[in-house]
């Protein structure tokens, strides 16, 4: 069964208008199952891969299930510093550690103000803990807004690093788990928010630019709201992966019809500089998971089994390698506005 046509558009490059592309895959919802098949094609201006022809921006909510994996997440309380009591000592050594990383002057204060918590949080401040966390933000900026909160898990962790953290979430579910939590979250898209001018030290968006139709629409309006010298800090999925050729139609990177734009580096560099952004940071961070999770999911739809083709060693030395090479599955980023 095909995609109904008339819920699809065809355009010419969402970042810099371009009509001049070529095909780079064709390929299904592996994850969830819609219907139809899906094309991505690279513009030979600027290099953003987009899906084309996509699926209308006013019916592509119809492609997010009940069980879409962002609004999955058990409340953020219970998540965000681990869930098991045996844990408790060490979430205390990731929020001094955080607090050191990316909290803000309250947020340090409050945690990294002991000598045991100094001294542990510059121990874990190497560790792979604050390898994940680019907000390297040592300022005395207080206000924050995370574009796609989900579940709020990520709010609730920087409003006890002394965060105002702040979000945006267009899902019910999603909103409602935020809600539950007394987290500020308004329900709406970044496309449709009001944001107010320059007020934002720093805004995030953890995989939430490849699900926009207009992203230098949204990185302009991004900017806009933050305050001069306020930092953009996110992850997407890496248009110039290696596994993006190797898994080629399974690469999870795409998740048609959802993933609009996959940018590569150099895509995301001049959508910056377009928005008004310099780049402070681009650098592959990926996970094992993804990489052989459109095989696995396609063998689940057709009920066979699956088991990874190499073993998880080998992986985690694939993914890693492929990282330090620029050639990792997922980019993490931080922008900064001009003063
Ligand atoms: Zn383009």
């Amino acid at each position: 069964m095909d995609t109904d046509p008339s819920l699809l558009q065809w355009i010419a490059c969402p970042l810099c208008g371009q009509d001049r592309s070529r095909t780079v895959a064709v390929t299904r919802d592996w994850r969830h199952g819609s219907p139809g098949m899906f094309r991505y094609v690279r513009c030979g201006q600027c290099g953003l891969v987009y899906a084309n022809p996509r699926v209308r921006p006013d019916q592509i909510h119809l492609f997010y299930p009940n069980d879409y994996g962002a609004f999955q997440r058990e409340p953020a309380r219970q998540v965000a510093w681990g869930k098991k009591p045996h844990t408790e000592w060490f979430k205390q050594i990731r929020k001094a550690a955080l607090a050191q990383k990316c909290g803000n002057r309250i947020g340090r204060r409050q945690w990294a103000a002991s000598h045991v918590n100094r001294w542990l949080a510059l121990a874990a401040s190497h560790s792979v803990v604050c390898r994940k966390s680019p907000l390297h933000f040592h300022g005395d900026g207080l206000r924050l807004l995370d574009v796609g909160a989900g579940t709020g898990e990520f709010l609730w962790q920087m409003r006890e690093l002394g965060w105002e953290a702040e979000g945006i979430e267009p899902d019910e579910r999603a909103l409602g788990v935020c809600r539950e939590h007394g987290l500020q979250v308004a329900g709406t898209t970044i496309e449709k928010a009001d944001l107010p001018a320059e007020v934002f030290d720093v805004v995030t968006v953890w995989q939430t630019l490849e699900h926009v139709c207009d992203p230098a629409g949204v990185l302009k309006k991004i900017v806009g709201a933050l305050v001069p010298a306020g930092l953009l800090v996110g992850s997407i999925p890496n248009a110039a992966s290696w596994n993006r050729i190797v898994q080629g139609e399974y690469w999870w990177g795409y998740d048609p019809p959802r993933h609009y734009v996959v940018f590569s580096p150099t895509a995301l560099r001049k959508a910056f500089e377009m928005a008004g952004l310099r780049t402070r940071w681009v650098y592959c961070l990926s996970s094992t998971k993804g990489v052989f999770a459109g095989r696995a999911a396609r063998a689940r739809m057709e009920g066979r089994q699956f088991s990874e083709p190499i073993p998880a060693w080998a992986l985690r030395f694939w993914v890693r390698l492929l990282d330090r090479l620029g050639l990792g599955d997922n980019l993490w980023f931080v922008g900064q506005k001009a003063v």
